[in-house]
């Protein structure tokens, strides 16, 4: 079944993301398509900001926290910005993504917060995850973690 509704913003509870809709894709599966609600990003070039956009991305899929008992995949096409200072155009940075990985931060978190307590192979097979993911994921958390390790942006 392929359904298509609204969903209100704040159910999903990440900063300047707007929900468009949503697809019950699977009996445990969700997908929310997102946008930035953000009119403007910051060069990271010059830091002048930006209300150009240049074009817009494919979209992709990001794994988020369940919702509804359901694995939920965010939908969500990167924007890129044309900087009217400096010329140059980039991708807008977004604050609840782990940079380079296809997951939010705070699910990120969420295996993170697993691994400290649960079996690896365990939760791969739960969430339906590479283990290479899951430990991935908790390397990074514990790296986090480390007295030296100051958090990273
Ligand atoms: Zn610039």
């Amino acid at each position: 079944m392929i359904a298509n509704y609204q969903i209100p913003s704040e159910l999903l509870g990440l900063p300047n993301v707007k929900a468009v809709r949503y697809q019950i894709t699977g009996d445990e599966r969700i997908e929310v398509f997102i946008e930035s609600s953000l009119e403007a990003a910051v060069c990271p070039e010059c830091q002048q900001v930006s209300t150009q956009i240049h074009d817009t991305a494919e979209l992709q899929t990001i794994r988020d926290l369940p919702m509804w008992e359901r694995q939920c995949w965010l939908r969500y096409a990167p924007r890129r910005f044309a900087c009217a200072t400096c010329r140059k155009t980039f991708v807008e940075r977004v604050a609840w993504r782990e940079p380079g990985f296809a997951h939010t931060l705070r699910y990120a978190q969420h295996i993170y917060q697993r691994t400290r307590r649960e079996d690896m192979a365990q939760i791969a097979q739960d969430e339906g995850l590479s283990q290479d993911m899951v430990r991935g994921i908790f390397e990074r958390g514990a790296k986090k973690r480390s007295p030296s390790g100051a958090t990273r942006s």
